[in-house]
């Protein structure tokens, strides 16, 4: 997208949307993000914008949208790029449009991990036509459709194994996503008045896809008291997202305050969410939440 100089994105994200940055020698200015949500906080990002800004590289967050609407506006009205990393937010819809109908580009992620999986590989959708052959070029080494090297391309490249596992993939993921959703709104019902932790804020304009159910602490102390007693019990949860992405070790230039971010990564644990997961055992970890932090409920 031939971007130069700065881009603006989050530290509560996989390191991989950072080092994309990174990696293409540009300079990620780290916005704090809002402590609800968890997305890009938009009230702030506009004191981040100097001369050098070209784009702003925003996460979806377990699912929950950014407020694509008022980034839409800051990018006009500086005549930014915007990039949405949307690896959590496979089938997630905003007043009934998809979430990729949103920005320049998105970036769905179809690791083993995700709603939606290839075992490894990406998706990127966009509008631009131009960017068709651009990528196509830059993801196989650079070449042109004669063999020339045109750009300094890679290889990244998905193979035939791995769309043939996305095709027999994608014949269940309608019916994967409203398992999701089922399991997500147990979980909801179940944990929602427990005084000691608090849910991700949702709306009623987005259709999410029960990618992840984060609940979170007040304190990192008791979010890893609670991350070893559900161990205890085999239930396997995850410190996710942490540590944040201007933490990395390696680079310490990155190092930035985002103090929301990091009260957030301190606090949070992703509960065990999968398409074969039952809802007894959702029950069960609810259970097991609530009667080992019984003598929490008044913290
Ligand atoms: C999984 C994930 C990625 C990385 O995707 P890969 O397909 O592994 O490169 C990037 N960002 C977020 C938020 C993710 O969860």
């Amino acid at each position: 997208m031939d971007l130069k100089g700065e881009i603006i994105t989050t530290p509560f994200t996989f390191a991989s949307s950072t080092l994309a940055i990174e990696n293409c020698n540009l300079k990620p200015i780290f916005c704090d993000i809002d402590p609800n949500n968890y997305t890009i906080d938009v009230t702030k990002i506009e004191e981040l914008i100097t001369p050098n800004t070209s784009a702003i590289l925003a996460v979806h967050v377990f699912g929950n949208p950014c407020d694509v609407y008022a980034i839409d506006a800051i990018a006009k009205k500086h005549k930014l790029k915007v990039i949405y990393d949307a690896a959590h937010a496979f089938g997630v819809e905003i007043d009934g449009k998809g979430i990729a109908e949103f920005g320049d580009v998105s970036m769905f992620s179809l690791h083993a991990t995700k709603v939606f999986n290839s075992i490894e590989g990406g998706i990127l959708a966009f509008r631009n036509r131009e960017l068709v052959n651009k990528l196509g070029s830059l993801k196989n080494f650079g070449l042109s459709g004669d063999g020339e090297v045109i750009f300094q391309g890679t290889n990244a490249k998905m193979n035939e194994f791995q769309a043939a596992m996305g095709l027999c993939n994608l014949k269940t993921v309608n019916s994967d996503l409203e398992k999701r959703r089922t399991l997500y709104k147990e979980y909801e019902n179940g944990l929602k008045d427990v005084s000691f932790i608090q849910l991700m804020e949702t709306y009623e304009d987005v259709k999410y896809n029960g990618s992840y159910f984060p609940i979170r602490f007040s304190s990192i102390e008791l979010r890893d008291h609670f991350f070893g007693v559900l161990k205890k019990y085999n239930v396997m949860s995850r410190k996710y997202f942490y540590p944040l992405t201007n933490e990395f070790t390696f680079d310490k230039n990155l190092s930035s305050k985002t103090p929301i971010s990091k009260h957030i990564s301190n606090g949070i644990l992703a509960l065990p969410l999968y398409t074969d997961l039952s809802v007894e055992t959702v029950r069960k970890i609810v259970e097991i939440i609530i009667y080992e932090g019984d003598c929490y409920k008044n913290v």
